[in-house]
């Protein structure tokens, strides 16, 4: 998928270095004495008395069979059997970072996508979609009163999570080639003195939710550089990261870049099945160091002791039996269904929005950030889109996300997010004449 990654001496951040950026809440919280134990249950000849497994005879299903469709025909469908072992165990407790058969294929994922090899100081814990992991990831590593750095305009999901845990959402400004490390390095050099400097950023660096943006090379480096100039960690949020339209993802990731770094592990990495196999399956994953990795784990064995371990099984045996082959062909195929629909919807906004609105093309994802002209003078393109959307477009039946929903501190803005994952392009017509014609009321008014 991406090029091939250059082999090279890896020099990783020792364990010690995250005592600083782990919470008190993660240095308090004490490992699961039975789940911590889990693992010793696979020595040989051993008989364990251990865990209150119930017992799998006693459950009712004895197999599970399900439909699929072929990567490389997807007018083809195989059945998939799930039973024996596989089943059993999809059936019982698991360990708490992720069943061992669909951990060891999404390292030969990141491998081959991010050019991470398995037993360099990094693993995978698979969560309940990422934002189970990303929520766990934060509260792991921040104490109450203290100030993240966050990309503005910044995912809506993270927005009370920050909140809940009273941090300080420092907003870094970003445009249509991501973070504007300009303004990241600003904020940090004027730090002011005494304050505790911000642990971690949180960026999506492919086809932003909300902007559609992805940042360019230049820029994850610029980053890059910074949180090694000024300690942070990296949050990469990367749903989108096989929604990239092109045939390869076009930038590395944070993860892979970090490689060329003279040390590594500055990167947490979140990817998530959501957008590419089914979003109610939740299944997501994190990759990156151990130390982290391991308090999101004892988060999640005092919280809800592990991710489903039968979603866990029915996607091994999906992707097993596609294999990354089969993987990639899947991925392509959806980028380039979104890319399609990107298209419907530009070629309506250019029909009907010319001269009303202002946006740039996403190269990845499913957004369209949009900034609205709700008036001719000289400053064109200011004002706030949340009565004119939540209100006026609700009453001409379409529907839409004002700008000031993904903005920490909540401030107007006259920009607007759509969603064009789901509409065809009768709808996508109806629903941009709609807003223009909004537009055009609310000029008038
Ligand atoms: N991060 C971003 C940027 C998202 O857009 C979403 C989904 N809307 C998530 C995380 C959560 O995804 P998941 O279904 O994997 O929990």
């Amino acid at each position: 998928m991406l090029q091939a990654f250059k082999s090279k001496h890896i020099k990783r951040l020792p364990d010690g270095f995250y005592s600083d950026f782990l919470s008190n809440l993660a240095k308090e919280r004490k490992p699961s004495a039975i789940r911590s134990l889990f693992p010793l249950e696979k020595t040989p000849g051993l008989i364990s008395l251990l865990a209150g497994k119930p017992n799998a005879s006693t459950f009712p299903f004895t197999s599970l069979s399900f439909n699929a469709r072929s990567p490389i025909n997807p007018g083809e469908e195989t059945t998939l059997n799930i039973s024996g072992d596989e089943l059993a165990q999809g059936l019982q407790y698991g360990d708490t970072a992720g069943l061992k058969s669909l951990l060891d294929w999404l390292h030969g994922l990141q491998e081959r996508n991010h050019g991470r090899k398995v037993d360099e100081g990094w693993k995978i814990s698979v969560g309940s979609g990422s934002q189970d992991l990303i929520y766990k990831a934060v509260a792991a590593m921040v104490n109450p009163g203290d100030s993240v750095l966050v990309e503005s305009p910044v995912y809506a999901g993270v927005i009370p999570m920050f909140h809940s845990l009273h941090c300080n959402q420092i907003e870094v400004d970003t445009d249509s080639q991501g973070i504007q490390s300009s303004s990241l390095r600003t904020i940090l050099e004027q730090w002011p003195e005494g304050t505790p400097k911000p642990k971690v950023l949180y960026t999506v660096p492919y086809g932003c939710n909300p902007t559609g943006m992805t940042a360019t090379l230049e820029r994850r480096k610029e980053v890059l550089k910074l949180a090694r100039e000024h300690n942070f960690i990296i949050l990469e949020d990367d749903p989108y990261f096989y929604l990239y339209y092109g045939k390869a993802p076009r930038y590395p990731s944070y993860f892979a870049l970090e490689l060329e770094e003279p040390d590594v592990g500055r990167v947490l990495r979140f990817d998530s099945l959501s957008k590419i196999l089914s979003a109610g399956i939740r299944i997501g994953f994190a990759s990156g160091p151990d130390a982290l990795l391991n308090a999101i784990d004892q988060h999640t064995a005092t919280s809800n002791l592990q991710t489903s371990s039968l979603t866990q099984a029915i996607v091994f045996k999906l992707l097993d039996s596609w294999g990354y082959e089969g993987f990639k062909i899947h991925t392509e195929r959806v980028s380039a269904f979104y890319a399609a629909k990107r298209d419907v919807f530009e070629r309506a906004m250019n029909k009907h929005l010319a001269g009303l609105a202002e946006w740039s093309t996403p190269e990845a994802g499913m957004f369209f950030w949009f900034k609205l002209r709700l008036s001719d003078n000289a400053d064109a393109g200011s004002g706030d889109s949340e009565a004119v959307i939540k209100t006026q477009a609700f009453e001409k039946g379409v529907l839409a996300l004002p700008g000031t929903v993904f903005l920490p501190n909540g401030r107007a803005t006259p920009y607007v997010r759509a969603s064009f994952s789901l509409l065809g392009e009768e709808d996508v017509d109806k629903a941009i004449q709609r807003l223009r014609d909004t537009i055009l009321d609310a000029r008038a008014a």
